[in-house]
């Protein structure tokens, strides 16, 4: 180990976590397979579970993860094929379920104990959606997982992200990008290579700008409620704990 990364992680240790809650959103698209057509890819799965036991155990942060389901079907899909928009959505929110346990056994399997609590109530699968019960597991050091969104049609997995960690007071929403794309950009550098990435920037500038990191109602709600928003690469191995512990990575919305 070179000196310099020594010293990087003794930094971080004797920094300890840089927030005490978060919530961690985590798009369905990030568990599946780029090389094959997996939906839900093992590898990558057990990746970033492994990352998020490591780091909460070590850094002792509390995280409720808010996972989406766009691997598996979203709303918008059926409905631009003439479906009910609505029965569309229920079905988008019926996949967050399925990756939601998928993630629960990869984490508990690398040791970190879980929860998953679902805005839709399937009482034989998982716990419901219950604000204080959600709290609870938190303060006792369990991940919580929330599925189903907010369990209403007509939103994405980015809005209930935003109400949630509002209602149990997280410090940060750490939404995790799988695109390549590591933070937010003054244009898309997928099709633009003078883009810069921005290390800091405010939610009016991101509105403003049209800068599509999360859903708008999403960045309004953060605004009007002051909940940060960390946008991070979460596939560069690593990033997650690098993130909780207050290295300088992505782009911090505030
Ligand atoms: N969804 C919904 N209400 C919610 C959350 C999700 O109807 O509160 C549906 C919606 O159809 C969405 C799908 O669930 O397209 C999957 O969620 P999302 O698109 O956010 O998944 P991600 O892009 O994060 O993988």
């Amino acid at each position: 180990m070179s000196g310099e990364l020594r010293s990087e992680s003794l930094e971080q240790a004797l920094a300890g976590p840089r927030w005490k809650r978060v919530v961690l959103k985590l798009s369905g698209e990030a568990l599946a397979s780029s090389a094959s057509d997996e939906t839900i890819d093992a590898a990558i799965v057990s990746r970033l579970a492994g990352e998020i036991a490591a780091s909460c155990a070590e850094l002792g942060t509390e995280m409720a993860v808010v996972i989406g389901g766009g691997n598996i079907w979203r709303g918008t899909t059926g409905a631009g094929e003439g479906m009910d928009r609505a029965t569309s959505d229920t079905m988008g929110m019926l996949g967050t379920v399925i990756n939601a346990l998928a993630l629960q056994d990869a984490i508990e399997r690398a040791g970190q104990p879980t929860r998953v609590l679902s805005a839709v109530h399937m009482a034989e699968v998982c716990e419901p959606y219950i604000r204080r019960r959600a709290l609870r597991h938190l303060e006792k050091g369990r991940v919580v997982i929330l599925a189903a969104g907010m369990g209403s049609p007509y939103f994405t997995t980015d809005t209930p992200a935003a109400l949630r960690a509002a209602e149990i007071d997280a410090d940060v929403i750490m939404k995790g990008t799988h695109s390549g794309v590591d933070g937010v950009y003054s244009a898309d550098p997928r099709l633009d290579p003078s883009a810069a990435r921005f290390d800091e920037i405010g939610f009016m500038e991101v509105v403003a700008q049209d800068l599509r990191v999360m859903d708008l109602t999403a960045i309004t709600f953060c605004r009007d409620n002051q909940i940060p928003i960390l946008v991070f690469d979460i596939m560069q191995p690593g990033n997650i704990r690098a993130a909780l512990s207050g290295k300088q990575i992505g782009t911090l919305i505030s």
